[in-house]
């Protein structure tokens, strides 16, 4: 393993984006995310929102709640703005040739998903690894392709799989492994199951699925 060299070099080789449009943010989507321009689809999610105040017997005019349907409205779009964007661009954008053909890990990448059974939030840590067959891919990258997927309406299960897919499609690498550990809200919160409940999920390809060590390696490097 020669991960530390390795995230220098990718570091290095990242775009920088053009000076004077903002300091923290490093993806050029970025500042669209803080302003959601689509006032038609804002208008819809608020008219619900207000129509479930109702329902649950709250008054949508109290001084408390005037304006909560308008920020839920935001707050959903924002929560599920992966749907405006495309994974498979965003590695593209930051691919690169190198020789390098060892397994490259990038973990503990925080995820916050919502489950699309009951609109509550899941989150945890995904794990991703490849084997570079001639590419490789800014880190950065492999960590937006999760928050993409994740920024939608998902079950852990599809999105564990998706993020292999988009790595396996564009990098088209040796083998690609995915881990994700996430709480659910919808578990926690209904009571269904203990507080501290982890789901764990897996989605490996290649020789993570043909090679026993490569798999044992990936699993050993993931334990907390
Ligand atoms: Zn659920």
């Amino acid at each position: 393993m020669k991960q530390e060299k390795m995230l220098s070099d990718i570091l290095e080789n990242e775009q920088v984006p053009p000076s004077g449009r903002g300091t923290q943010c490093v993806d050029d989507d970025c500042l669209e995310e803080l302003q959601d321009t689509d006032t038609s689809a804002l208008s819809d999610i608020a008219g619900a929102v207000c129509t479930m105040l109702e329902g649950v017997g709250e008054d949508p005019e109290r001084e408390g709640l005037i304006k909560t349907p308008e920020r839920v409205a935001r707050s959903m779009r924002f929560l599920t703005r992966g749907y405006r964007q495309d994974p498979e661009e965003v590695l593209k954008k930051a691919v690169f040739t190198e020789s390098y053909d060892e397994m490259v890990l990038v973990r503990d990448i925080d995820i916050f998903s919502m489950c699309e059974h009951h609109l509550l939030p899941f989150f945890g840590k995904a794990h991703v690894a490849y084997i570079p067959d001639g590419k490789i891919v800014g880190l950065s990258k492999v960590a937006r392709v999760v928050e993409v997927y994740a920024r939608r309406l998902q079950v852990q299960e599809r999105l564990t799989q998706q993020i292999r897919d988009a790595i396996q499609n564009v990098l088209n690498p040796r083998g690609v492994a995915v881990v994700i550990e996430a709480r659910h809200m919808c578990m926690v919160m209904r009571g269904v199951e203990k507080l501290n409940s982890v789901t764990t999920t897996s989605a490996m390809s290649g020789e993570f699925l043909s090679s026993p060590s490569t798999r044992s390696e990936f699993l050993r490097l993931i334990k907390p």
